[in-house]
């Protein structure tokens, strides 16, 4: 049986595992996210100690925290590109762990990985065009189109797309460093919490921030309906464990559509169009598997 392994390096902690599907994970690790020169030799060790155990891996995938460059014929291909992330800005990543284990490494980031893991095994299965959003440290989106990544000029950044800003509700000005007031400048943690000066944990169901927060993120899935057609919306992250963002996230994408868009997912079946993730937290690493798996395919591994 193919044996795959796969790392998910978020923006706090890297998750490495070596198994096949979820329901055959052999093994797990878990560490920050330091500098580069400390947490890839780590991750490389874990899985050469995996390899002792269990045999040679047929791939690995990878799901970085971007942006990355995921285009094969490109000369920085598996780097992690312009991160303010100390030490990690022009990081080969994928040629370190794949010049160390010497298996076919897939390389994308966070969230087309955790994408592709709700399409093989989640909340998107059987479905060619999807997307995955993530709401948390940050906002990402990972897009599937024709049963394929959404790649072209470089992947997705869907969550520096601009809502509008009702000043006189929400003065807060937005947290993004590039663009203050995007989708990821309002509604990340981090901008919550600067927002109310609390973390957003702290507060009840009914506290004024999350009407806000369901307000874009509703915008933000309208804007996701008309120009990228999904089928399906899955919603992940910290900020949405708070689950009665759901309901009001769906009420407020069928409040900006306004009836323009005549199709039965969105009057009728909103409840399964907007949706958390099949695989809870696991997206992320299980994706990496599936990565791995059509690495390993392509490289005639499997
Ligand atoms: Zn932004």
């Amino acid at each position: 049986m193919a044996l795959y392994g796969g790392i998910e390096a978020g923006g706090t902690k890297i998750v490495c595992a070596v198994g096949t599907d979820p329901s055959n994970f052999l093994a797990e690790t878990r560490f920050p996210t330091a500098a580069p020169g400390e947490v890839i030799p780590r991750m490389i060790a874990f899985f050469e100690e995996q390899t002792r155990l269990h045999g040679a891996l047929s791939g690995l995938g990878i799901a970085a925290f971007g942006p990355v460059d995921p285009d094969r014929n490109s000369p920085t291909y598996g780097y992690v590109t312009t991160t303010p992330k100390p030490g990690w800005a022009r990081t080969d990543f994928a040629g370190a762990v794949q010049r160390a284990l010497r298996v076919p490494v897939g390389f994308d980031t966070d969230v087309n990985v955790a994408a592709l893991g709700e399409g093989r095994w989640g909340a998107a299965q059987g479905l060619d065009d999807f997307m995955y959003l993530t709401v948390g440290t940050g906002v990402g989106g990972g897009v599937v189109t024709n049963g394929k990544l959404l790649h072209g000029l470089m992947h997705p950044e869907a969550g520096h797309i601009r809502p509008q800003h009702d000043w006189q509700r929400d003065p807060y000005p937005g947290h993004c460093p590039y663009h203050g007031d995007c989708l990821d400048g309002m509604v990340s943690g981090p901008a919550i919490q600067e927002r109310v000066g609390v973390r957003g944990n702290e507060l009840g169901e009914e506290h004024p921030v999350w009407d806000l927060v369901a307000d874009y993120l509703g915008q933000g899935c309208a804007t996701y309906v008309v120009t990228l057609c999904p089928r399906r919306i899955i919603i992940g992250g910290g900020v949405m464990e708070h689950t009665f963002l759901y309901q009001r996230v769906r009420e407020r994408t069928a409040h900006y559509l306004n009836g323009y868009i005549q199709v039965r997912e969105i009057l009728h079946d909103i409840d399964q169009f907007i949706v958390p993730p099949g695989l809870g937290n696991r997206s992320g690493v299980l994706g990496a598997f599936a990565l791995a798996e059509l690495t390993a395919q392509a490289a005639g591994t499997a």
